[in-house]
């Protein structure tokens, strides 16, 4: 965390100007500067940690309310016909702002943003030995 803050924080304390479209003690939600559709928003916990990992079970419960709330009303907005949600983690993962944030993105039949990723070959061993791996780790 910045001692300023990050960009989140600062339109968290009015510092900086947004479209806020929801607000509780732990959540904000306001709309993406640079939408990839019509109603692209961005739902943040106020608490200001760089990775989901790192935020906690409180304001992660918080903030998982309130991405269904914001869901529900971006759709009854915009009348889409589906929506992805997005969170990055790490710059290697596209995540450009420090500070956890869930993309609500608004689709529509051939808006070309495609949706499918191309999968890894894996075999039944390596999937069973990674899974042992995950659930031992701390
Ligand atoms: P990331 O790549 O970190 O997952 O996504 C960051 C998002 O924040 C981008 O979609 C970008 O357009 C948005 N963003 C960055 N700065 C601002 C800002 O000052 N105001 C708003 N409303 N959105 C921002």
């Amino acid at each position: 965390m910045s001692a300023a803050g990050s960009i989140f924080t600062r339109i968290i304390r009015r510092e900086i100007p947004a479209h806020v479209v929801y607000e509780d003690d732990a959540v904000i939600a306001f709309l993406d500067i640079n939408p990839l559709a019509e109603g692209h928003t961005l739902v943040v916990p106020k608490r200001e940690t760089e990775r989901i990992d790192a935020l906690g079970a409180v304001d992660l419960a918080a903030v998982g309310r309130a991405l269904g709330v914001v869901a529900g009303k971006v759709v009854a907005a915009i009348g889409c016909e589906g929506y992805n949600i997005l969170q990055n983690n790490g710059p290697v993962s596209g995540q450009e702002v420090p500070h956890v944030h869930f993309h609500i993105i608004p689709r529509a039949a051939g808006d070309g943003l495609g949706y499918r990723w191309n999968p890894q070959k894996v075999t039944p061993e390596s999937l069973a030995a990674l899974a042992n791996r995950i659930r031992q780790a701390d």
